[in-house]
């Protein structure tokens, strides 16, 4: 068969079905619009229809790929991660504008999955010292991959949130994208091939960010800043956490679909 049969048979978006079948035949992408004629032999085409298959039923391509861009770098994701989104690089952002205050700031990224947020910290930061953590031994597996592929230097550690942390360790910002989809959410249906602890919290979506929140003056210096994720509607229940948990310049972010998602505070 030719590619172009291939392709227009894959009964998916053009740009996906092309993601899929370039890396196969060891081609660019553009190579399959140029040439649509090309033959494919015909194990490759065995194998594309495999992929096609797990992806019409649902699996993320990122996990076909087995890479994601975030930030402008491509992270190796594995189904033990959540799938980077765009609307995380405004984390980033944000951060790194508050990063970029300090001398030789001290972050963490907690619950860091395949590493995108720190290691794209760590590489557009140099002077900031960047630590991540995460409940999940595999997510940590493969963040330090990403680390030492992409050529950042991070410190580690396994646990749940701070707890995670060596005792006393403080910090000028701390970061989280944390399971905030509430139990129950229909959103979640469209989910199921990502790791379930990452996106849910199994309670009300807020029962990690309540966390997080709570104990994350205790492990501030004074004037540092607590930078999180969240969904589009609970920017007014997370910026009254932060209240509650003495936090001053409390401000709520829109990612780029106009989406309020991130909240930020600082320690006084
Ligand atoms: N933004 C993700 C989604 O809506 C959820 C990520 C998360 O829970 N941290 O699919």
């Amino acid at each position: 068969m030719t590619a172009g049969e291939l392709l227009a048979d894959s009964g998916l978006p053009p740009l996906e079905a092309r993601a899929l079948l370039a890396p196969l035949l060891g081609v660019p992408r553009e190579s399959l619009i140029a040439r649509p004629a090309q033959t494919v032999p015909r194990a490759t085409g065995a194998a594309f229809v495999a992929l096609v298959a797990r992806r019409r039923a649902g699996e993320p391509l990122a996990y076909l790929l087995g890479h994601r861009e975030f930030h402008g770098r491509p992270f190796r994701v594995t189904p033990d991660v959540l799938v980077p989104r765009p609307e995380t690089e405004l984390l980033v952002e944000c951060a790194l504008a508050v990063l970029r205050t300090h001398a030789a700031p001290r972050v963490v990224d907690l619950g860091t999955g395949s590493g995108c947020i720190a290691v794209s910290l760590a590489l557009e930061c140099p002077a900031a010292q960047v630590h991540a953590s995460d409940r999940s031994v595999a997510a940590l597996q493969i963040a330090a991959d990403n680390a030492a592929a992409l050529g950042a230097t991070l410190s580690f550690y396994r646990g749940d949130w701070f707890d995670a942390l060596p005792a006393g360790a403080r910090f000028e910002v701390v970061v989280s994208n944390p399971p905030y989809v509430a139990a129950g959410d229909p959103h979640l249906a469209s989910l199921t091939h990502e790791p379930a602890i990452a996106l849910s919290d199994g309670a009300d979506g807020l029962a990690c960010l309540r966390r997080i929140v709570a104990q994350a003056p205790a492990r501030l210096e004074s004037g540092g800043a607590l930078l999180v994720e969240h969904g589009f509607d609970q920017g007014p229940a997370v910026r009254r956490l932060f209240e509650a948990a003495g936090f001053d310049a409390i401000a709520t972010a829109a990612d780029l679909q106009g989406h309020p998602r991130l909240t930020q505070g600082r320690r006084p």
